[in-house]
């Protein structure tokens, strides 16, 4: 066995259900027998956030995460899938597809590329609980090793970006009370996309002058409208847009990125490994959620995919415990932005909040994702 330590098991509170699923696989080389024994095991939990989030099309209060446990010889590896309404994936479904699981398929070591094609046999989608899967075997794997996910995946933590901080929309005075007390952090994300967006960057600019992005979130339709408003939103100390227009229209998109003075970003239009390739032409650059891309395997494909199509990338995230955001900051050195402020939007994230310091995840040299429990 390796000398990494195990990082023990949830608290009672969460609540984890022990054994609910358990597999047995045996390997047979000539003289010896390795036994892979594999348990999975997973808790609903209703991650509830500090302020109402609203963005072009809807709001809501809390986001259905399914927290998973991977467990090998005393190691555990922990996993995420944070199931935001507008992606159609529930407890329900996530525990449907779990049910199909069946673990001896995770052989060590993993081969990820086999792992992500199994998961994908069960069932199309369910790119939320794939991740929390792939999450739960990365950081097995980096125990095992007893070397951080990081580092395995080629990252280097003096390259982290700073991390972007979400104000949603909300009334004027409650914007202001948001922008003050996010102080601590260097770069400020606004949702946009609706009637008054003009109002809301002005209300931002009246007590903040930290660099922006603009989230639209779909929400824009007349394409010179649009454009004006880039130039202008530069003038403001905007730095890129994120997803102008409806993902399916491309040929918009694809205009505005022609003629804007910041970079466009693809988010709704970015989903899995196969939109990489759509996006170009389309947009400066991408959009990366491991709830998306249905893991950091797929993640890593999809980012050096882009970087072989001169396209910039953003890791970004849901609304997520400390265990994805760490998943998605252990890929983000190897990316241009990074928009990773799950845990930092929560108020009842169940595990340590990592390090952050001066507007930055730190990685620390724990193996794993470095993940601490409360
Ligand atoms: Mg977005």
């Amino acid at each position: 066995m390796p000398l990494a330590l195990a990082n023990g098991h949830f608290s009672n509170t969460i609540g984890f259900s022990r054994n609910y699923h358990s597999d047995r696989y045996e390997i047979r080389f000539e003289n010896f027998s390795f036994e892979f024994n594999m348990e999975l095991t997973y808790q609903s939990f209703e991650l509830q956030l500090k302020h109402t989030f609203t963005i072009a099309k809807f709001s809501r209060t809390s986001t259905p995460v399914m927290l998973l446990q991977i467990a090998h010889e005393g190691y555990v590896g922990y996993g995420e899938a944070s199931m935001v309404p507008y992606m159609s994936e529930t407890y329900e479904t996530a525990f449907a597809f779990l049910k199909k699981v069946d673990t001896t398929h995770f052989k060590y070591p993993f081969n990820f590329e086999e792992i992500s094609a199994y998961l994908d046999s069960l069932a199309p989608g369910n790119t939320a609980i794939k991740a929390g899967i792939d999450i739960a075997l990365h950081d097995l794997e980096g125990k095992l090793k007893n070397k951080p996910c990081w580092q395995l995946l080629g990252s280097n933590p003096a390259q982290m970006p700073v991390s972007s901080f979400t104000i949603g929309i909300d009334t004027p005075e409650i914007m202001r009370q948001k922008v003050l007390e996010a102080a601590e952090y260097k770069i400020i994300k606004v949702k946009l996309g609706r009637d008054n967006d003009k109002e809301i960057i002005q209300t931002i600019r009246s007590v903040t002058d930290v660099p922006l992005y603009v989230d639209a979130n779909q929400g824009w339709t007349d394409l010179e409208k649009s454009l004006d408003f880039t130039y202008w939103l530069k003038e403001q100390g905007v730095l890129l847009i994120e997803q102008p227009m409806l993902k399916t229209d491309r040929d918009s998109n694809a205009w505005l990125t022609e003629r804007s003075p910041l970079p466009i970003i693809a988010d709704e239009a970015m989903q899995t490994f196969d939109d990489v390739e759509r996006a170009k032409g389309a947009y400066h650059g991408i959009n990366i959620k491991l709830m998306k891309s249905a893991g950091m395997y797929e993640a890593n494909r999809m980012i050096l995919k882009a970087r072989e199509l001169d396209l910039k990338v953003m890791i970004g995230c849901m609304t997520e415990t400390s265990c994805a955001a760490l998943a998605g900051a252990a890929l983000a050195p190897l990316c241009d932005w990074a928009d990773l402020d799950g845990p930092l939007l929560t108020s009842n994230n169940p595990f340590v909040l990592p390090e952050f310091v001066d507007g930055k995840w730190v990685l620390s040299g724990e193996s794993g994702l470095g993940l601490k429990l409360l």
